[in-house]
Parts: C-alpha cells; sequence; structure tokens
C-alpha cells in the first residue's frame, strides 16, 4: 500500500468521528510524507495545523493509521507546503483508487439539481422497505401518484439516519421525472436563512413569489423551525398559499408535530391536518437486506457470516450500517482479503460501541432546555409553569439514571428543591416511560444528544 492510499483509507476513518466542517479545517492539504520504523510523518500546511492536529487528533490519527496499517506506533507532524491538494482531489483520488464510496459523499458534493436541489441518488428503488418503515414508504408513494390531493401535507417522522430524506427525496425525483419541474426540497434551516436574506436585502416579494410557484414543496427536518417565530410566519404563509391551490407539501421532522416544541399552534394544525406515519427501526432481517442490496450496488462481495455479524450489532442508523459495511469493503479491497469476525469487530469497533462521551449535569441541562427551547436557567429557578416543569422533571430523571446523582443533590442544582420532591419526580418518570412511547422517544432523542 502505498503512503497515498493509507492516508485516504485513514482519512475515510477519522471522518467518521468529526463534523465534516471540522474534517475539512483541519485535513485539507495534510498526507503521509514518510513513514519508516513505526513513525509516520505527516505533512501539515502550517503551524496551527500542526499545533491543532497535535493536541487534539493525535490519538485519533494514530488510532485510524494503526487499524489500517499496525506496524505504525507513532505519528509526527511538519509543516510540508507540498500538499496543496484540496480535499475535493484527495477524495476523488481515494474514490478511484481504494473504493470507499458513498460514505464520505456529504449530500451537497453529490450530483444535485441546483434548482430543486434534488439528488438523483434518492429513488423508491434503492429504498428497502420492511415493516419499520412499510407505512411511509407506502405514504410516501401514494401521494406522489396523487400530488396535493391525497394527503397533504405529508408527515414523516423518525430518528436519525433512518431514511427520511431518502424517502421525501424520492417523491421528489418522482414528481420531476413526471414532468413536475416545479419541484423544491430545502430543509427548515435553508428555508429560514434564505428569508432572513431575503428580508436583508429587500427581496421579500421574490422570495414569496418564487415559493408560491412551487408544485411540490418538501422540507426536511422541520423541528429546526422551533423558536424561529418570524421563519413560522412566512412558512405558515407560504403553507397556505400553497395548499390553498393544491400544492402539495412534504415535510420531516425527527419528532411528530406535538412533540416539536414551541411550534405555533396554527402551524401544528396545520400538519396534523394530513398524514403522518412514523419510521422507526428496521428489524434484523430488513437490516440484513439493506447490507446486501447496498453491497450489490457497490458491486462487492462479503461473505454471509460478515454481514450477519454487521446486522447483528447496528441496529438503529442506516447510515451507520451503510458506514460499517464501507469499511468493511475498504478493508477488503486494501487488504485483498476479507476480514475475520474478529477483525471485522476490531474495524467497526468505533462505530458498534464509540467510546461514551462523559457527561455532567451541566450537558444534561443544556441539551434538554434545547431539545424543549428553554434555557438552563429556566429549568434551574423555582418557576412552576407547566412548560417548565416537565422539561425539569426530565433532567432530575436523567440525572438520576444517568449520572447516578443523590435526590439531594439534584434538588440543590435544581432550584433548591427538597429530596422528596426529586425522588417523586424520578419514581413517577420511571414509571411513566415504561408506558408512555412518546415520552420513550423524547428521552431517547435527548440521550443520543447527550452522548454525540
Ligand atoms: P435521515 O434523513 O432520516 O437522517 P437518510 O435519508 O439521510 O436519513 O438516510 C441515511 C442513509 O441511509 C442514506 O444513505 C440512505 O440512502 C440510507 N437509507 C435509509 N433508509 C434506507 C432504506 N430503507 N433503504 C436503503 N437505504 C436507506
Ligand atoms: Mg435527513
Amino acid at each position: 500500500m502505498t503512503n497515498e492510499e493509507l492516508w485516504q483509507a485513514a482519512l475515510g476513518e477519522i471522518e467518521l468521528n468529526l463534523s465534516k466542517a471540522n474534517f475539512i479545517t483541519w485535513f485539507k492539504n495534510t498526507g503521509i510524507l514518510e513513514k519508516k520504523d513505526g513513525q509516520a510523518i505527516i505533512g501539515v500546511p502550517n503551524g496551527f495545523s500542526r499545533e491543532w492536529l497535535a493536541n487534539k487528533y493525535q490519538k485519533l490519527i494514530l488510532k485510524a493509521l494503526r487499524n489500517i496499517s499496525p506496524e505504525v506506533k507513532e505519528v509526527n507532524f511538519t509543516i510540508s507546503s507540498a500538499l496543496t491538494k484540496s480535499i475535493d482531489q484527495q477524495k476523488r483520488i481515494k474514490k478511484d483508487k481504494i473504493f470507499l464510496p458513498e460514505e464520505q459523499m456529504g449530500f451537497d458534493e453529490l450530483e444535485t439539481n441546483k434548482e430543486t436541489n434534488l439528488n438523483p441518488k434518492y429513488t423508491f428503488d434503492s429504498f428497502v422497505v420492511g415493516p419499520f418503515n412499510e407505512l411511509a414508504q407506502a405514504a410516501a408513494r401514494a401521494v406522489g401518484e396523487n400530488l396535493g390531493s391525497l394527503y397533504n401535507p405529508l408527515f414523516i417522522y423518525g430518528g436519525v439516519g433512518l431514511g427520511k430524506t431518502h424517502l421525501l427525496q424520492s417523491v421528489g425525483n418522482d414528481a420531476y421525472n413526471n414532468g413536475k419541474k416545479k419541484v423544491k426540497y430545502t430543509s427548515s434551516e435553508k428555508f429560514s436563512s434564505e428569508l432572513v436574506s431575503a428580508l436583508r436585502e429587500g427581496k421579500m416579494e421574490k422570495f414569496k413569489d418564487d415559493y408560491r410557484k412551487i408544485d411540490v414543496l418538501i422540507i426536511d427536518d422541520v423541528q429546526f423551525l422551533t423558536g424561529k417565530e418570524k421563519t413560522q410566519e412566512e412558512f405558515f404563509h407560504t403553507f397556505n398559499a400553497l395548499y390553498q391551490k393544491n400544492k402539495q407539501i412534504i415535510i420531516s421532522s425527527d419528532r411528530p408535530p406535538k412533540a416539536i416544541a414551541t411550534l405555533e399552534e396554527r402551524l401544528r394544525s396545520r400538519f396534523e391536518g394530513g398524514m403522518i406515519a412514523d419510521i422507526s427501526y428496521p428489524e434484523y432481517e430488513t437490516r440484513l437486506v439493506i447490507l446486501k442490496k447496498k453491497m450489490e450496488d457497490k458491486k462487492a462481495s462479503l461473505p454471509n457470516d460478515i454481514l450477519e455479524y454487521i446486522a447483528t450489532n447496528i441496529k438503529k442508523n442506516i447510515r451507520e450500517l451503510e458506514g460499517a459495511l464501507n469499511r468493511v469493503i475498504a478493508f477488503t479491497s486494501l487488504n485483498s482479503a476479507t476480514p475475520t469476525i474478529a477483525q471485522a469487530s476490531k474495524i467497526l469497533s468505533t462505530i458498534i460501541s464509540p467510546p461514551k462521551k462523559m457527561i455532567n449535569y451541566k450537558n444534561i441541562l443544556k441539551v434538554v432546555s434545547e431539545f424543549y427551547d428553554l434555557t438552563a436557567n429556566d429549568l434551574t429557578t423555582k418557576c412552576r409553569k407547566k412548560e417548565i416543569v416537565w422539561p425539569r422533571q426530565v433532567v432530575m430523571y436523567l440525572m438520576r439514571d444517568e449520572l447516578k446523582c443523590s435526590y439531594p443533590f439534584i434538588g440543590e442544582k435544581l432550584g433548591g428543591r427538597d429530596h422528596t420532591t426529586v425522588m417523586y419526580a424520578y419514581e413517577k418518570m420511571s414509571r411513566e416511560i415504561e408506558t408512555n412511547e412518546n415520552l420513550q422517544q423524547e428521552v431517547s432523542l435527548i440521550k443520543e444528544r447527550m452522548y454525540n
């Protein structure tokens, strides 16, 4: 394996552990300059990068390199201006040479249509259906065949990496290919930022016109509308204008409309006025089918026991399922041999059991307050308003359940409350969580954010 190939494979690994922006910032123009006596010398563009990489990412880099090439024992950094390839060029090399497919491709880099923001790779054909997403898929298909007349809006919700974007884009692509050229896919955040620039530049008329001309409007991740009042208002008007003209609106979110905090009531009732379908977690059999399909798409071939191993261990996220498959395929093509189960377990360890982030009660306060669109301060006061009491009880529950804090400690941190109050809240919550599915879902979303 050349240094270049080794570095590309390591970057694939490293990328999974960082946000995209961080990855690009710190790993652009880097490369292995030399590898000898167990030492890998990484070239970096400047002193600032060198310091940052050495302080923050040394371990991650070493681990990624060792996963692929165990003889590496040490990494060092040196400034080198020779490495001026952009990360895009690096990726292109990687794609051609060592076959690390979709894992690396952020959504925006793909061949997305600039007008519609649709990416042709997302189709119903490539979407595997199982009991966990059957309703959502059927609803999406039906809506695609009866635009504007069957269910309006269509609201799809489910956790991260479970296929919401894929499904929404599939409806859009179908509509587009069937001649509806005014399809627009956007995220609620993008909608919001477009609105802000339109306001700033005095181009509201154009903004409104553009949105009101659309035949099929697809808004992804609508939970991010929380707290943005101006955006919600504008969205409400856009929604109404399109709805009245029987134009189709399709929405996704990580939770059902009634669980989106500070969503204006009138928007909530609009969302609830159409069809709501959820996507839950895929069952084992479906996970296996998805893996097989993706493997065939990538023209790779892996033995069943490896696929079964992946399907057994990755349960809650199809993106991770795909990421795991890609890692195994990369290993296979680098080593010209399929990994054993033991090797697979090692290659996939960071996906299967990622090191649990250490958290403290402040992290819980932060995540819970953001989730319910409050401030951490709201939760630590005496205030007894209904919208605050509930989230505060969630904090109590999590502090006890996740951190094993004592009742008096929790009471003290949350507005000087008596330990019996906390105990009561904790017990009530524990009971309720057994039976209340919405609560289970909320708590699991919150935990996901706490630990990631
Ligand atoms: P979400 O928007 O819910 O976070 P995505 O739609 O981005 O999830 O899906 C994550 C990845 O998993 C994408 O690459 C997508 O193509 C793939 N995926 C999700 N659901 C399915 C499915 N049912 N069949 C095949 N691939 C899927
Ligand atoms: Mg998505």
